[in-house]
């Protein structure tokens, strides 16, 4: 049981091409599209990778990955219960810039403590999405260790909740090594988009980083389709045959991506996505339908205590 929560990434073989989490239709029956490259990251676990960014930030031709918070107390408990309060509402990614902009002290060549919070908001921003939100749950693992994390999952199919517990302590994350510092791959599109009057096939893709990253991604798991739309559109930074990098994909583009170009994106971005993964596969409590949910990282639900939860829901 507490397995399955952490199992997370663990559908995926370390190099393989990702498997589809469930059956999906593929239009004509056409094979899945195939991946562009193997990813570059291997896996270790929350409790091996320690405080280390799972890809870490460029400094002098390496990346450095060390980060270390300043020791979560009382005071920075109301600090914390006051940032959640401010938070309620906002978006993801507001909240977490706050708790992290407070707790970490250093991160990779960054020393915090005499940094604005504008400073701390750009190094936060620059630094891959999921970097971020690794230091986000490994405060949670730090602050609350040995607690289970729990997970709260609404299934679309039958419109319950439920929840399952989760040991962060073993969550699988996936790690660069320190000596990879271009993250960039190619990717080639079966069907293609009109881009500024072209029909075009390839796309350069890398990481997201914090800042890029749309809060609307973050939110809720009902619209699984705007979310996964606003990841592509992330992670797109070029288009064959246009001179301009970064280069964003418009919506109007994005919406003419056909269903199987749409689902090969999808896949290939999850299957390079370092650090720890935002969705997991799991299974309805009520119907015991197969499901892909994003984990809840609003503050209620990740940073309280599992046995102080079990009354109602967040
Ligand atoms: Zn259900």
């Amino acid at each position: 049981m507490t397995q399955r929560a952490v199992q997370v990434p663990g559908r995926q073989p370390d190099s393989a091409p990702l498997p589809e989490a469930e059956p999906k239709p593929k239009p004509n029956g056409s094979e899945p599209a195939p991946a562009s490259s193997d990813p570059l990251w291997t896996m270790t676990a929350l409790g091996d990778l320690g405080p280390n960014l799972p890809t870490g930030i460029v400094a002098d031709g390496r990346r450095s990955k060390l980060f270390r918070f300043r020791p979560y107390r009382m005071k920075e408990e109301k600090q914390l219960g006051e940032i959640r309060d401010k938070t309620k509402g906002m978006s993801m990614g507001q909240l977490v810039n706050e708790v992290l902009g407070l707790m970490v002290q250093t991160v990779g060549p960054h020393t915090f403590d005499t940094l604005s919070p504008v400073e701390k908001r750009l190094i936060i921003g620059s630094m891959i999405m999921t970097d971020a939100l690794y230091m986000y749950v490994y405060l949670r693992h730090e602050a609350m260790y040995g607690e289970p994390l729990e997970l709260t999952v609404n299934c679309p199919f039958c419109r319950s909740q439920s929840t399952l517990p989760g040991d962060l302590q073993t969550l699988e994350i996936r790690q660069m090594a320190p000596e990879i510092i271009d993250l960039r791959r190619s990717y080639r599109l079966r069907d293609g988009i009109t881009v500024k009057g072209d029909r075009r096939f390839g796309l350069t893709l890398a990481p997201m980083s914090w800042a890029v990253f749309d809060n609307q991604a973050f939110q809720g798991g009902s619209n699984t389709g705007a979310r996964d739309a606003a990841i592509i559109q992330a992670s797109v930074v070029a288009v064959e045959g246009i001179p301009i990098d970064p280069f964003r994909l418009s919506d109007p583009e994005l919406d003419e991506l056909t269903k199987y170009d749409f689902e090969g994106l999808v896949a290939d971005i999850e299957l390079h996505t370092p650090g720890p993964q935002m969705v997991v596969t799991t299974e309805c409590g009520s119907c015991r339908r197969s499901l892909r949910q994003m984990i809840n990282w609003e503050y209620d639900a990740f940073f309280k205590r599992a046995s102080r939860s079990s009354h109602g829901k967040a």
